[in-house]
């Protein structure tokens, strides 16, 4: 099979197509045969050997996929071969012709959706449903900002807190991403490249503010977050990139709290939860992921760059 493989950290340049045996599953185990691999920023922060969890060399990068039971291992009872599946984790790596997943990492992709929306699924909709859910318990009724809707997760955030009964602002940095957030669900969308964007927040809530803010760049955003915030409303970080002064009695005058979300902290039973939520808002059409650009799995570099340029929309898949 062809398969992206990283034997040194660095540069884009660093993610090289190569022939790799065909990997096999052990009990417990399906194999996939992948029609689209999700990109995530954090796959960016791993190849450039930058971010705390390093995989060891050489590897193939990637965690979500969609695509095609080849076969299963011995043990498995929930899937059989040529069922159509997402992934949201793999042992052998997802830029790949095929990847090797555990059982419970797999889920049934229904028939309406593509498998490119379903490569969009795995990190950004858990992302999104965890910080929503179960970190910052949003409830039906309430406000949310969704700071940075424009991207994988934060399409993911539009879609389940309009499905879950919140109102939701969202912004982009487009005018192309500020009307695809408003056609994702958005009552109101805002343009973050925008000189004073933020002071159209209180007007929009009747003077209250908002209940919570899922915030995709805490080091620019989030002393103007709580400007922002209803009393006891709380904002969850998602996205950082580096450091930021905030003024802590905000905080303090609003009974507000700020919360820390990292996905890899999520317990097995909490993705139990995530995805059987996920398969629901799929069957029913409530999600609906976005794919904004699809590039051939030879092109995995170009697909680094374009994740870390500004103008998202929606989520950039490969296609082996
Ligand atoms: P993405 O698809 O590249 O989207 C990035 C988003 O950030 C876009 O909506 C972008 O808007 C927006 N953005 C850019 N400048 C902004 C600003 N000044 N204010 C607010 N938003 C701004 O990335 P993603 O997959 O959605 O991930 C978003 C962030 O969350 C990344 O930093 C990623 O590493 C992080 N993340 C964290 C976890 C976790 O476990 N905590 C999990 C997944 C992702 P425009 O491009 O339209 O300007």
């Amino acid at each position: 099979m062809k398969a992206i493989v990283v034997r040194e950290f660095g540069s884009v340049d660093v993610m090289k197509i190569e022939d790799a045996s065909n990997p096999s599953p052990g009990p417990g185990q399906v194999l996939v045969r992948v029609k689209a691999a999700g990109v995530n920023p954090v796959e960016t922060y791993i190849r450039a050997g930058t971010y705390a969890r390093k995989p060891d060399l050489p590897y193939t990068p990637g965690t979500d996929l969609a695509g095609v039971v080849e076969a299963v291992g011995p043990g498995v009872a929930g899937v059989t071969p040529g069922d159509r599946v997402y992934a949201h984790a793999t042992l052998t790596g997802a830029y790949a012709e095929l990847a090797v997943c555990e059982e419970p990492h797999v889920h049934p992709l229904p028939a309406r959706l593509t498998f490119p929306q379903g490569a969009a699924l795995g990190v950004p909709y858990s992302t999104a449903w965890r910080a929503l859910v179960l970190r910052a318990q949003a409830r039906p009724g309430e406000t949310v900002l969704v700071h940075g809707a424009s991207g994988g997760v934060g399409v993911a955030a539009v879609q389940i807190a309009r499905a879950s009964g919140l109102r939701v602002i969202g912004t982009a940095g487009t005018e192309r991403g500020v009307a695809m957030v408003r056609e994702q669900g958005a009552h109101e969308a805002l343009n973050h490249r925008e000189p004073d964007y933020l002071s159209r927040v209180m007007p929009m809530t009747g003077g209250r503010g908002v209940d919570l803010v899922v915030e995709m760049l805490a080091n620019v955003n989030l002393d103007r977050d709580l400007d922002v915030l209803a009393l006891r409303g709380r904002v969850i970080v998602v996205g950082n990139r580096g450091r930021i002064e905030i003024d802590p009695r905000k905080i303090m005058g609003k009974d507000g709290a700020v919360l820390g979300m990292l996905l890899m902290h999520a317990t097995a039973e909490e993705q139990r939860t995530i995805h059987a939520a996920l398969v629901a808002g799929l069957e029913s059409g409530a999600l609906n992921p976005v794919v904004g650009r699809e590039y051939p799995l030879a092109h995995a570099a170009q697909a680094h760059v374009a994740v870390m340029e500004p103008g998202a929309y929606g989520k950039i898949v490969l296609i082996p």
